[in-house]
């Protein structure tokens, strides 16, 4: 089934792939993008057939825009959301946006007569918060937006999230709402405007890192994100489930490990130095970015992805594939000079 449906935020890196791939199966597609002045910018990184894809100018903090995006659309995948590369001056920089452009979203698919709108969310709005001793989440955890050590970005998340459900519940009327909840993103970037969450190979492969610090995430291809993405828009009886995306949970020495093996030559800057918690957490007294990270010291946060496999038929790529073609792109791309 295609239709026309609306991406909120189409200059993204996910919205990139989930738009090649609206397109390539045969939906029309609209997209959001802050000023219409970037609009041929990204036609140009997106390379799809321009007649079935056209730009509305809306930002998640206004109704401007909103009701001409939103009107003809049977389904909207709203990704739009501020994702920081570092620290932010204050969460409400994130929260308001994340939590107001989720509601604006529903409320103008909702007034649409639009059949549903996926949500991209994160495991950020599941996995945070909890006491140190849980390692596996699924979909039926929350993350505690009032903990201290959520930072700003999954309180962000968790906020916007719930905000969404409880609207949903209050407000929706027929509206469905069903949200993809990756883990970290990798996987080759489009344009060299890609998303902080690549930052991580780059910075490894670029040598930039002092050392290997005892951190890790989930690691989920961005090809595989829109793919669930896309299922999700249309998959019958679904509404109001959350799809974790995510690959298995790897250490960053594990990643450098991968890039060590695949690349050769290439990963010649990636270092080999495992860093002690304590030094992180000295360098955290000084610098607010590394500070949002201390919570994440020695923590295994698995989000097996089993409920989108077993419901959706999705399944990820090796994480491997994933991490060597990172780091491939951004070498093609020059963005990192190894
Ligand atoms: P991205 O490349 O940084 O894309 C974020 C998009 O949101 C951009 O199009 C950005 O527009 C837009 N945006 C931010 N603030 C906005 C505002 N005030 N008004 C309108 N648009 C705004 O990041 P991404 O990785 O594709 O993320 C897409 C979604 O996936 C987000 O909801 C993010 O939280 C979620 N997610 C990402 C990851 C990950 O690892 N990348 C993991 C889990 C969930 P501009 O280009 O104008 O800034």
């Amino acid at each position: 089934m295609a239709g026309t449906v609306l991406v909120t935020g189409g200059s993204g890196y996910i919205a990139g792939f989930t738009i090649r791939q609206l397109i390539a199966e045969g939906w029309t597609v609209r997209t959001t993008i802050r000023s219409l002045s970037r609009e041929a910018e990204v036609r140009g990184w997106l390379g799809v057939d321009n007649d079935r894809l056209s730009f509305f100018a809306a930002d998640l903090i206004s109704d401007d825009g909103w009701a001409e995006a939103s009107t003809g659309c049977s389904h909207v995948a709203h990704l739009a959301s501020p994702l920081p590369a570092g620290a932010v001056k204050h969460e409400d920089d994130l929260i308001v946006p994340a939590r107001e452009g989720a509601l604006r979203a529903l409320r103008f698919a909702r007034d649409a007569a639009v059949q549903r709108v996926v949500m991209t969310s994160s495991v950020a709005a599941i996995a945070y918060g909890h006491p140190p001793g849980q390692t596996t989440f699924t979909e039926a955890d929350w993350s505690d937006p009032a903990a201290a050590s959520t930072g700003a970005y999954p309180r962000s998340k968790t906020i916007a999230e719930r905000a969404a459900r409880d609207w949903i519940a209050a407000e929706g009327g027929a509206l469905e709402m069903v949200t993809v909840n990756p883990s970290l993103v990798l996987g080759p970037v489009l344009a060299p405007d890609f998303s902080a969450s690549v930052e991580v190979i780059k910075r490894l492969l670029s040598g930039s890192l002092p050392g290997l610090p005892p951190l890790g995430f989930g690691v989920v291809d961005v090809r595989d994100v829109a793919d669930l993405h896309v299922r999700a828009l249309t998959a019958p009886g679904i509404a109001g489930e959350r799809f974790i995306a995510s690959g298995r949970f790897m250490t960053m020495a594990a990643v450098a490990q991968v890039l060590r093996d695949r690349l050769g030559d290439q990963a010649a800057k990636v270092p080999t130095r495992r860093l002690p918690g304590w030094v992180l957490r000295v360098v955290a007294l000084f610098d607010p970015m590394v500070r949002q990270i201390t919570g994440e010291i020695g923590r295994t946060r698995a989000t097996p992805a089993t409920h989108a496999h077993d419901v959706l038929g999705w399944t990820p790529r090796p994480a491997e594939e994933t991490i060597v073609d990172t780091a491939e792109s951004l070498i093609e791309r020059g963005v990192v000079k190894v």
